[in-house]
């Protein structure tokens, strides 16, 4: 065994039902007296109840997803005028990306308190989009000092959104099982993280405000983000990436019509990571265990019904074979993308 793996710097709160107690602590901790408070519009009501108490200097809710630099630009004014110095959100991957592009250039710490299970809160991976074209990239600066969950923010996410947002979670698990920097601590937590969840979502659909299925599937969020921001980007959030990007799709519905794609794709070159899977579905095979899973959650099915075009196939495949990771398990070749792509789009 041989690898290197870095730990990022990062306090966790978990505690359901005292975001506001917790994150007051971050705040303190932090020594902070200008807060800048980033929410979006949906997610003001519970923005206002958990930064009650907090020195908020500004109150931001200019979010829009994949954070154009327009969006960033005025979010840095802002920063600059109301002298602010420290940044909360409170919200999904969008307004956590948008907390992110403010501390990417003035160093301002974030304390995250998210409301999905997108997790953004647990990298250091920021994202603009210029002209339909999203740029990442990694740094230090914009990983979250502090992240707060608690799982009662989430009762209000729809149960469509929470399935697609929890599949979006799970992708991250499979896809840092074969993801350019995959190390056995990353594979560990995303097994872990595989566990939690399909224990978790199911829950969440029976009963959206019952608390056990929601904590459940934050905690499996967070596993699986922490395994991503570890091993980088497979296939999947490859052909994610391309998809998104071209046809301004939703990200975490987009996330869950690709993910059993993928899986299949990869699994039979892969069967070290196939039988961790397996085994962290309760299956028999990891195609199977994902397959009764989306079944039982009624996940969205084809990129059609997300809105991308039938002639749109042949230049994504051929974008997504450009972009493939070149140690994919399986290697890449257009024929197979193109099919990859197609089945994804029909929904087979
Ligand atoms: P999102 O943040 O756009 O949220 C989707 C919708 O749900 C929004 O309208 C939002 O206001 C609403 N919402 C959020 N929480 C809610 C709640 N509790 N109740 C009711 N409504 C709520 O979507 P997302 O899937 O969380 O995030 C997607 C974005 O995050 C994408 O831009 C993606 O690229 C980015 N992302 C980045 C990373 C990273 O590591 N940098 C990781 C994952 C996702």
């Amino acid at each position: 065994m041989r690898f290197v793996h870095d730990t990022l710097p990062q306090r966790v709160r978990f505690a359901s039902g005292s975001a506001r107690e917790e994150l007051a602590a971050e705040v303190a901790a932090l020594g902070a007296r200008r807060v800048m408070v980033i929410a979006g519009t949906s997610e003001r009501e519970s923005a206002d109840r958990v930064t009650a108490g907090l020195p908020v200097a500004h109150r931001h809710d200019d979010v829009v997803m994949h954070v154009p630099v327009e969006v960033a630009g005025r979010a840095r004014a802002a920063a600059a005028e109301h002298d602010v110095d420290a940044l909360v959100s409170v919200g999904g991957g969008s307004t956590t990306g948008l907390a992110k592009a403010v501390a990417l250039t003035t160093g301002l710490p974030i304390v995250a308190v998210p409301t999905t299970y997108a997790g953004s809160e647990a990298t250091a991976v920021w994202g603009l989009t210029e002209n339909s074209v999203k740029t990442t990239g990694t740094d230090a600066r914009v990983l979250p000092r502090a992240v707060v969950y608690d799982a009662s923010l989430t009762f209000s996410l729809p149960a469509g959104l929470s399935v697609a947002s929890g599949l979006n979670a799970l992708a991250h698990c499979v896809d840092s099982m074969w993801a350019p920097r995959t190390d056995p601590i990353d594979q560990a937590l995303a097994a872990e993280g595989v566990r939690a969840l399909r224990t978790g979502l199911p829950l969440v659909v029976k009963d959206p405000a019952g608390l056990d299925g929601r904590e459940q599937t934050l905690y499996g969020a967070y596993l699986s983000a922490v395994a991503f921001a570890s091993a980088g980007s497979g296939l999947h959030h490859k052909v994610c990436h391309v998809l998104g990007g071209m046809f301004n799709l939703p990200h975490a519905q987009t996330h869950a019509v690709v993910l059993p794609h993928v899986l299949a794709f990869n699994a039979p070159f892969a069967p070290d990571a196939e039988r961790r899977l397996a085994a962290a579905f309760d299956a028999p095979t990891a195609v199977e265990g994902l397959a009764g899973l989306r079944e039982r959650l009624d996940a969205p099915r084809s990129l059609r019904e997300l809105g991308m075009p039938r002639e749109g196939v042949a230049a994504a495949a051929a974008a997504v074979v450009a972009a493939a990771p070149p140690d994919n398990p399986r290697p890449v070749t257009p024929d197979a993308i193109t099919e990859l792509v197609r089945n994804a789009w029909e929904g087979r």
